[in-house]
């Protein structure tokens, strides 16, 4: 019997795209080189302006690039003051309408938000990972599976403000300029975009100027689940464009996270202009372990709190505060623990430690630790061989340091954990507190009392008990002193998208 012939399927022939990069939405684009079936990058974006892709007036792009590989993703659109100017306006014009619109059918859009997220979470995983280096294994069961719940939960409130603010009268915010960092660029979008849109207010959303492909994927689906055109805009650009967005006079609030250096010109640049604003800023967490702590647990909770995302993370626990009793016990468990983590491609499923997400933040995390070598700590780095391309960098612990060394003050914002020593409670409380960052700390004991009566002395925002780096789109997330100002989530975030009155 003759061999049956193996026909191939045709070749689908997808027309390149067109000049001037107006793409069309719904339009078959040519992949880009690191395209797969997984991850549908185009080769270039426009910016996301009334419900469509267009050009910045400039005709300017810049790359993005895997970390990884350092191979150029896709190239995006730099916004200029012209095309702030073109989001803005369309999304004034969406407010009405959008803000009209009965709240229950708001509410319908977020939750079908969601379950487009859910139904493509593999795509926004697989691209999340290659625009920032995380590990896939985080993509896939943090990032995305928690930006879905942000609109779920955002959609759940949407025609039930009246019971978040009995007795007051509720308007919106108006337009919100929202500006997200790297680190988390898909779930910073959800956490912007799903309570400003429950609350009835439009958006202009900047993505990091380095990982803006997940909230470009996210247009998409915003236009595939049928929102009305301007309500949310997605502009690509870098601090300038933040900027534009900041000072222009049609938006009614800035919310922002990122670095506290950032966080402070925001402020200034809003200073008596009405605009409300929200910082989401940096952070130098204290991670607490009283010699009553379950061991292997809080040992598994340290390297959670700190190698999570490679440490881009700024509520990471950065300062590890071991009771003396258990110190030794504790390190040798943490650095034979340090070994045993996997560091590499972010596409395998097996890897714990990504990329580091750019040269920039590489150069960074490696200065501050050639500091706290000068300045006399003790460093215990894992043995892992780096791959040849892209940015790593080992999971790092120091333990000898003091508070006045550069690695306890600063935030690293890497794989980067160093660890004092402490005798009692208020000690750790003391040295916990000592820092300008106040987002959040973890403590890890046997006793409830204790629990309370530590995490009521910190100050900080965010406080996990036994437990580090959970969660939930009900909590509400935001910090004190230098790490900003307002909430996201819960409550206290919908009250940030609203105007009260009696
Ligand atoms: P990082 O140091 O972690 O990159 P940044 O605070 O510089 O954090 O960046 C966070 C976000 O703020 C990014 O989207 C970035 O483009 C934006 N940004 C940077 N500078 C400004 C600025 N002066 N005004 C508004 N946004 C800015």
């Amino acid at each position: 019997m003759a061999a049956k012939k193996k026909t191939r399927p045709p070749e689908k022939t997808v027309p390149a795209a067109p000049p001037g990069n107006d793409f069309r939405l719904g339009e078959p684009y040519a992949p880009a080189p690191e395209a797969t079936d997984h991850a549908r990058i185009a080769p270039a974006y426009g910016l996301f302006i009334n419900g469509a892709f267009v050009s910045a007036a400039s005709g300017k792009r810049f790359p993005t690039v895997n970390p990884a590989t350092e191979a150029t993703l896709s190239e995006v659109s730099e916004a200029g003051p012209g095309d702030v100017d073109k989001a803005i306006a369309a999304a004034r014009k969406a407010f009405g309408p959008w803000n009209r619109l009965k709240a229950s059918e708001r509410g319908k859009y977020l939750f079908r938000i969601a379950r487009l997220l859910q139904e493509r979470a593999r795509e926004f995983a697989v691209i999340e990972s290659m625009d920032g280096g995380k590990p896939i294994r985080e993509s896939r069961d943090f990032d995305v599976p928690q930006a879905a719940a942000h609109f779920f939960y955002h959609g759940g409130w949407a025609d039930k403000l009246a019971y978040a603010f009995p007795g007051r009268k509720i308007a919106p915010v108006g337009v919100a300029g929202q500006i997200i960092p790297w680190n988390f660029p898909l779930l910073m979008a959800a956490w912007k975009i799903a309570p400003a849109l429950a609350c009835g207010n439009t958006v202009v959303l900047k993505p990091a100027e380095s990982t803006p492909l997940t909230a470009l994927k996210l247009a998409e689906l915003l236009a595939d689940a049928g929102l009305p055109p301007g309500v949310v805009n997605i502009i690509t650009g870098a601090g300038d464009t933040g900027a534009a967005l900041v000072n222009h006079p049609g938006i009614d609030k800035i919310a922002f996270t990122g670095s506290t250096e950032v966080g402070k010109q925001i402020q200034r640049a809003v200073a008596a202009t009405g605009k409300r604003h929200t910082l989401e800023l940096g952070g130098k967490a204290a991670h607490i372990i009283f010699d009553d702590a379950p061991v292997d647990q809080a040992v598994e909770g340290i390297i959670n709190g700190i190698f999570f995302n490679q440490g881009h993370v700024c509520c990471a626990g950065s300062r590890l505060l071991v009771q003396e009793g258990v110190a030794e016990t504790i390190v040798a468990k943490l650095r034979r623990r340090m070994e045993n983590l996997v560091l590499g491609d972010p596409l395998d499923k097996n890897t714990d430690i990504g990329a580091i997400h750019s040269r920039a933040q590489l150069e960074r995390i490696e200065a501050l630790v050639r500091a706290g070598v000068e300045e006399g700590a003790c460093i215990h780095q894992s043995g892992q061989t780096l791959p040849a391309k892209g940015y790593w960098f080992r999971p790092t612990i120091f333990t000898e340091t003091a508070q006045s060394h550069r690695i306890n003050r600063e935030e690293i914002f890497g794989p980067v954990l160093s660890v004092m020593t402490f005798r009692t409670p208020d000690e750790a409380i003391e040295k916990a507190n000592n820092t300008p960052y106040g987002l959040s700390g973890g403590v890890w004991t046997d006793k409830g009392a204790k629990i309370f009566g530590v995490t009521g002395a910190l100050r900080a925002g965010v406080l996990w008990a036994n437990t580090f780096n959970k969660f939930d789109p009900a909590s509400p997330f935001g910090g004190y002193k230098e790490s900003g100002l307002g909430r996201e989530g819960g409550l206290h975030g919908l009250a940030a998208y609203v105007n009260l009155s009696r």
